[in-house]
């Protein structure tokens, strides 16, 4: 569904990611693990048009090249990004984001199937539905964050480290309302830090380190792996 070849991107003279190939099946669930400044950011915003790649990267979507493509009609392509920080409408009311989050037309007419939705996954969205935003909890953003990137009817979601700065209770729901998106039938690629839950729901995984990827392997297979172990699980 999501292909990636030679995926390259500077920041002036400072490369980033460099050459990266990946891809993602339809309904698949991906982890791509990294330290800080592996480059993960770049290569998902890099995905959603947010910034764009060296020339020789190459995105294909669906089977259509989509390099290049701005970020608005790489979500009504079908590619949601729940970006690093999230991304709200502090000021707005939950409702209102959702709402925004139903703009690309392959979402309009579907609208209130899509709030069932994320009602079903998130109940706690449906009983905050007038809230302001900024008023909630770090774990209840995420849930909004999450919710908007649902009612634009993605095939793919890409979600930036959700599990950043929140604890680890809240941490576990979050990953069990992944783990159900998912068996909706939509593709994950999820840049996270923690490695055992995001493993968990994956069924594969890519290691990046300074702008390349050195390692690939399903899910089950990074958990036990000793680069990993080592770098990322602190049982050395
Ligand atoms: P983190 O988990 O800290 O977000 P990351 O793996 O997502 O890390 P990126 O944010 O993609 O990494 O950053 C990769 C490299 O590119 C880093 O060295 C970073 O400093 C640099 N970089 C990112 N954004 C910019 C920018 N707008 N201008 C210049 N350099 C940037």
């Amino acid at each position: 569904m999501l292909e990636l070849s030679d995926v390259t991107i500077r920041y002036g003279q400072h490369l980033a990611v460099d050459r990266v190939s990946a891809t993602v099946a339809p309904g698949e669930t991906v982890v791509i693990l990294g330290a800080n400044g592996a480059g993960k950011t770049s290569l998902l915003k890099a995905i959603s048009g947010i910034i764009t790649a060296q020339p020789g990267s190459a995105i294909r979507f669906q089977d259509c090249d989509v390099t290049g493509t701005p970020a608005h009609e790489i979500t009504g392509a079908g590619i949601a990004l729940v970006p690093e920080g999230r991304g709200l409408f502090g000021g707005m009311t939950v409702r209102d984001n959702l709402r925004l989050g139903a703009n690309p037309a392959r979402a309009r007419a579907l609208e209130k199937e899509r709030l069932e939705l994320v009602h079903d996954l998130f109940p706690r969205l449906a009983e905050r539905q007038g809230q302001i935003v900024r008023t909630m909890s770090g774990g209840e953003q995420q849930m909004v964050a999450i919710a908007r990137a649902l009612m634009s009817n993605p095939d793919l979601l890409l979600l930036d480290e959700p599990s950043l700065g929140l604890a680890p209770i809240v941490v576990q729901e979050l990953f069990r309302a992944l783990a159900r998106i998912r068996e909706t039938g939509v593709g994950l690629l999820i840049v996270e830090q923690n490695v055992r839950l995001s493993l968990g729901i994956a069924d594969r995984g890519y290691l990046m380190e300074a702008g390349r990827l050195t390692g690939e392997g399903s899910a089950d297979d990074l958990l036990t792996d000793d680069a990993v172990q080592n770098a990322f699980l602190g049982t050395v």
